[in-house]
């Protein structure tokens, strides 16, 4: 995995180092700025210190129907409270299951204002990207959320003086199932978010796809499962917020 020693190809950079070079700079920098665990450019929390048995669940780029919903039926049956982060160009198109979820007592996050990845980046642009998602949850929903997930857990150090300014508490979490985008069978996405389990672990689904929709059948099916599995071994469900000790919104 990134982080690890960068291999043989550092010792002598002849035309054959070179691949093993460009391989050991990849990966250096997806550890620094996508991976869910690292906290070098500031704190980005993917579990959290506990000795309570409970878990968060996640769910990020929706809310994109009927899946949402459907997420938030199986989360009501067994009384389980989750974390949603948003995306806001989504709750301007569909706010309706937004709003459902804070009804229910999920808390919402935000997950930026348009999924673009052109816009992860560079200081002025990703504060736009905060203060049009704030504007559309804020309009559409009356929330101002203090969580923030950034797409694709991208991180520039312009990121954290953004939440700096503004309150902002950037939150990681663990993939529920590294593949679950492409939606494998909901028993192996539900038996991978099983086996990551600990008392204060973070799980990440997704409800949607970036900001495009997308069929979510196997994730609605695979938290059922999850949330049953879990509950047997004894597991509460809270939200970040809780975990962190903070109001979720402003
Ligand atoms: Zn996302």
């Amino acid at each position: 995995m990134p982080g690890g020693a960068p291999g043989a190809g550092w010792r002598r950079l002849g035309a054959r180092g070179i691949a093993p070079a460009a391989i050991g700079i990849a990966a250096a920098s997806y550890w620094t700025f996508m991976s869910p665990y690292s906290q070098l450019l500031g704190p980005f929390p993917y579990r959290f210190s506990t000795t309570e048995p409970v878990v968060a669940l996640t769910f990020d780029d929706g809310p994109n129907e009927p899946y949402t919903s459907q997420i938030a039926d199986v989360l009501g049956a067994s009384g389980a409270r989750a974390t949603f982060f948003a995306v806001g160009t989504c709750v301007e198109r569909d706010p309706e299951p937004a709003r459902r979820l804070a009804r229910d007592g999920h808390v919402l996050g935000s997950h930026g204002y348009s999924h673009r990845l052109d816009r992860c980046v560079g200081l002025e642009v990703l504060r736009d990207e905060v203060s049009r998602a704030e504007a559309a949850f804020s309009r559409h929903l009356g929330l101002r959320p203090v969580l923030f997930r950034p797409p694709w857990l991208l991180r520039t150090p312009g990121l954290f003086t953004i939440a700096h300014e503004q309150s902002l508490r950037l939150v990681s979490g663990e993939f529920a199932h590294v593949l679950e985008v492409l939606q494998p069978s909901p028993e192996r996405i539900a038996r991978r978010a099983v086996a990551k389990a600990r008392p204060g672990s973070v799980l990440i689904f997704h409800d949607g796809v970036e900001a495009k929709g997308g069929d979510r059948s196997a994730t609605v099916a695979a938290v059922e499962l999850v949330v049953a599995e879990l509950s047997a071994r004894g597991y509460g469900f809270t939200t970040v917020d809780r975990l962190l000790g903070i109001d979720p919104y402003r």
